[in-house]
C-alpha cells in the first residue's frame, strides 16, 4: 500500500526529486515567519532603550503591547513597565475633560503648541471607554490635532479602542509611565466629560482641568456637580466675538458658585478663565495657573501626597484586579457560581448565602 503510494506520488506532476530535503512542518512558511517575526520584535531591552531615546514608533508598540490581552504580551508588558518606572514621575499630568463640541481637541491642540514653544515635549492620552460604540469618539478622528499630531516634540495616543473603563484607566495609567520614561514633560489625559470617566482620571492626574461653554448652564451641558467639585480650573472656551460678553458673565458666575463648594484637600482654591481655543486666546494664562499650582502644591507637600495616595490607590486595585481574575478564570469555581447562580434564581438559596458559600469553598481550594 505505502509503496504504491510513493510509487504514485512520483509518477505525479508533485514529485519532489531526490535528494531535496523534506520539511518537517506542513506549512514551512508560516513557521519560518513566526520564528521571523518573534526575532525581529523588540524585547524589553529593546523597548527601553529606544523609549528612553524618545523613539515614538517603538514607544506606540510598547503601548500597543500593553493594551493586548494575549499571555504573552502581558508578561511583556509588565517586564517593561517596571523597567520604564525609575525614569516616570516627572512629567506634570493633566486631566482636561467637557463634553464633545466644547472645544477640548482645538483646546489640546492650541496648549499643546503652546507649551511646546516653551521647549517642553507633550503627550496626549486618552481615556473613552466609549469608543466601542461610538467607533472612537474621541482621538479617532484623525483630523483632530493635525498640526500637534505631526509636531516631533509630541506624542498623540488614541483611547484603547475596546474594554472596560477599568481596562482602559489601567492601559493609560501605564502608557503614562512609558511616556514619562520617554521624557515627555506634560501629559495631557482627554476624556469626555459626561460619565465616570472623570473620575478615573482625576485619580491619574495632578491637575484636573473642566472646558465649559458659557450660557450653557451646567445642566444644559451635562456636566454633573461632581465633575465641578473635582475641577482645579474651568476653561470658559469659545470665549471669542459675540461670545466674549456672555463668557466673562460666566466667568463671574462659576467664580461665585466654586466659592459655595468645600475646599479642597490640596489647599487649592479652584480658578475660572475664559479662553479661546480657536483663536489663541487666555492660553497663556491657563498654563500659569497650572504652574502656580504645582508650585504651590509641592509647597505644602500636596503634590506628593496626592501621587503617594494614587500608589496605595493602585495597588490595592491591582491586587484586587488580579484576585477577581483569579476567581473568574478559575473553571471550577466558574462552574460552582453557574450551578448556585441556579439556586438562587429558583429561589432555594439568597445570594448573600451562594456568594457565602462559593467564597468558602475557593478559599479552602488547593
Ligand atoms: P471636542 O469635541 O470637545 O473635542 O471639540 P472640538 O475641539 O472638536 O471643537 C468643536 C467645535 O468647536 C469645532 O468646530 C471647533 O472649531 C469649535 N471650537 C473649538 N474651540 C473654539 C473656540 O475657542 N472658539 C470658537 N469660536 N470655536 C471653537
Amino acid at each position: 500500500m505505502e509503496k504504491n503510494d510513493h510509487h504514485h506520488k512520483a509518477e505525479s506532476a508533485l514529485k519532489v526529486n531526490e535528494g531535496i530535503e523534506q520539511p518537517a512542518s506542513i506549512n514551512p512558511m508560516l513557521e519560518n515567519e513566526m520564528i521571523r517575526f518573534r526575532k525581529n520584535r523588540p524585547t524589553v531591552k529593546d523597548f527601553l532603550s529606544g523609549i528612553r531615546a524618545g523613539n515614538r514608533n517603538l514607544l506606540g508598540q510598547a503601548i500597543t503591547q500593553i493594551e493586548s490581552a494575549r499571555t504573552e504580551d502581558q508578561v511583556m508588558a509588565t517586564e517593561l513597565i517596571n523597567a520604564c518606572l525609575p525614569f516616570s514621575g516627572k512629567s506634570i499630568r493633566i486631566g482636561i475633560t467637557g463634553v464633545p463640541g466644547v472645544g477640548k481637541s482645538t483646546f489640546i491642540e492650541t496648549f499643546g503648541l503652546y507649551l511646546i514653544s516653551l521647549g517642553k515635549k507633550v503627550a496626549v492620552l486618552a481615556i473613552d471607554p466609549s469608543s466601542t460604540r461610538t467607533k472612537g469618539s474621541i482621538l479617532g478622528d484623525k483630523t483632530r490635532m493635525e498640526e500637534l499630531s505631526v509636531h516631533t516634540e509630541a506624542f498623540i495616543r488614541p483611547s484603547a479602542s475596546s474594554g472596560t473603563l477599568g481596562g482602559v484607566t489601567r492601559s493609560t495609567r501605564e502608557a503614562l509611565i512609558l511616556c514619562e520614561a520617554a521624557g515627555f514633560d506634560v501629559i495631557l489625559i482627554e476624556t469626555v466629560g459626561v460619565g465616570q470617566s472623570e473620575t478615573a482620571v482625576s485619580r491619574l492626574v495632578d491637575f484636573f482641568m473642566l472646558l465649559m461653554l458659557a450660557g450653557g448652564g451646567d445642566e444644559l451641558q451635562g456636566i454633573k456637580r461632581g465633575i465641578i467639585e473635582m475641577a482645579d480650573l474651568i476653561v470658559i472656551n469659545k470665549a471669542d466675538g459675540d461670545n466674549m460678553l456672555k463668557a466673562n458673565l460666566a466667568k463671574r458666575e462659576y467664580e461665585n458658585a466654586l466659592h459655595l463648594f468645600p475646599p479642597l484637600a490640596s489647599g487649592w482654591i479652584p480658578k475660572t478663565v475664559t479662553a479661546s481655543a480657536l483663536k489663541n486666546i487666555g492660553i497663556e494664562n491657563t498654563w500659569n495657573i497650572v504652574d502656580e499650582f504645582v508650585n504651590q502644591t509641592s509647597t505644602n507637600g500636596y503634590f506628593q501626597k496626592n501621587r503617594h495616595e494614587q500608589s496605595k490607590h493602585i495597588l490595592r486595585e491591582t491586587i484586587s484586579h488580579a484576585l477577581n481574575n483569579h476567581f473568574f478564570n478559575n473553571e471550577k469555581m466558574t462552574k460552582r457560581l453557574f450551578f448556585l447562580e441556579q439556586q438562587v434564581i429558583a429561589d432555594r438559596m439568597n445570594p448573600y448565602q451562594a456568594a457565602h458559600q462559593l467564597l468558602e469553598e475557593y478559599f479552602h481550594l488547593r
